[in-house]
């Protein structure tokens, strides 16, 4: 086997989170892997790095303190402000070859799944994709991801032996964020990489920035499936009516009912909202994964035997087409009757 840029012997005893930015500050998953790293590392006396590459984005910095970093390493520079995988990859190389983390993290997003599986390419290192979960075994300094396989009906712990860093890439979601409760600072550091334009081979011509759906924010959720036929208008003004979003199942996505980018579960996915009410679906492992982490489970199906009601902190045994129109019909009235006359 290839031996990777670094060994084990050889690693810093550090947690190092790339950190993705959203206009103003951290992206929500960089957020929860910050707190997740926090714990691993308080837990085994490591440190917490985050990596911040951008242009103008000191702001986000003390944001990563305030979620946990011991360190921010940033790379400021005009051909960071849009991602390109080239010119991340360049510099994330660079920064990991001289500071040599144990682990290093990424969520498993658009670019966080672009810049890792080129990065441990370079690294000649292994990737855990998509990991559910993550443990660290102090004693030997593995990381120990989750991840689910053969379609959900496993779940697989892997650890990564010789090889530096340990990459994974971490669903969205996954992690509650937790901010420190007391006022942390840390050490910034900025060191100094050169970008040659010849390294950039992509060139961004227009930017559109569209309206996107991020289930994972949404402190409601009104999830359907196959048993509401297509009718996700009625769920949408539920949903609305509750100051929350709706998702569904991967058959109306399937069947082009919903866009993808609102399906829940191991493929879609994954949420903890308050409240979830979950209309017409069955409870396949597959979705149930994506919602078990709620505070608050309601399921309405027409079959009382429904898998799903094995979940459900309230079952109600039901046609969805009978009971929405009724929920919301009474919630309308509740709105009518609080507003002052
Ligand atoms: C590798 C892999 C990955 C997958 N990833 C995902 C994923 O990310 N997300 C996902 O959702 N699925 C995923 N699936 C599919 C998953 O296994 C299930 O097939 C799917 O979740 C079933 O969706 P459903 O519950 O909407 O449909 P069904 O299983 O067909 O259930 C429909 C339910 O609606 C009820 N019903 C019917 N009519 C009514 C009515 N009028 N009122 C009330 N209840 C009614 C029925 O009793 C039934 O329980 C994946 C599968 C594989 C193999």
């Amino acid at each position: 086997m290839v031996a990777s840029l670094y060994s084990k012997e050889s690693e810093k005893k550090d947690i190092c989170i790339f950190l993705e930015h959203r206009g103003a500050g951290l992206a929500p998953v960089s957020l929860e892997l910050l707190s997740k790293g926090r714990e691993l590392a308080s837990h085994a006396g490591w440190t917490l790095t985050g990596l911040l590459l951008g242009y103008q984005v000191a702001g986000a910095a003390s944001e990563a303190f305030d979620y946990g970093a011991d360190r921010v390493i940033l790379i400021d520079n005009p051909k960071l402000e849009l991602f390109t995988v080239d010119a991340y990859t360049h510099v994330a190389y660079q920064i990991i070859d001289v500071y040599r983390p144990g682990i290093f993290l990424l969520g498993a997003t658009m670019d966080g799944r672009d810049l890792a599986g080129r990065l441990a390419v370079r690294l000649r290192t292994g990737l855990n994709a998509d990991c559910t979960g993550l443990q660290l075994d102090v004693e030997e300094g593995r990381l120990v991801c989750e991840v689910s396989g053969f379609g959900g009906g496993i779940l697989a712990l892997i650890e990564m032996e010789k090889h530096r860093p340990q990459m994974a890439t971490v669903r969205p979601g996954v992690f509650l964020p937790s901010k420190m409760s007391a006022v942390k600072s840390g050490q910034l550091i900025r060191p100094e990489i050169e970008i040659p334009d010849e390294i950039i081979r992509t060139r961004v011509v227009e930017r559109v920035i569209g309206e996107g759906v991020d289930l994972t924010q949404a402190p409601v959720l009104v999830a359907g499936g196959r048993g509401v036929e297509g009718n996700f208008e009625m769920l949408n003004d539920l949903a609305q009516l509750l100051d929350g979003d709706y998702g569904a199942t991967r058959p109306p996505v399937d069947d082009g009912f919903v866009e993808r980018e609102r399906q829940i579960g191991q493929t879609g996915v994954v949420c903890r909202p308050n409240l979830v009410i979950v209309c017409g679906i069955s409870g396949a492992f597959h979705f149930v994964v994506g919602i078990q982490e709620a505070e608050t489970i309601i399921a309405i199906n027409s079959d009382r035997d429904a898998p799903i009601f094995e979940y459900a902190d309230y079952c109600i045994v039901g046609d969805v087409h009978e009971i929405i129109p009724l929920l919301i019909k009474a919630l309308r009235e509740d709105r009518v009757a609080e507003r002052p006359a």
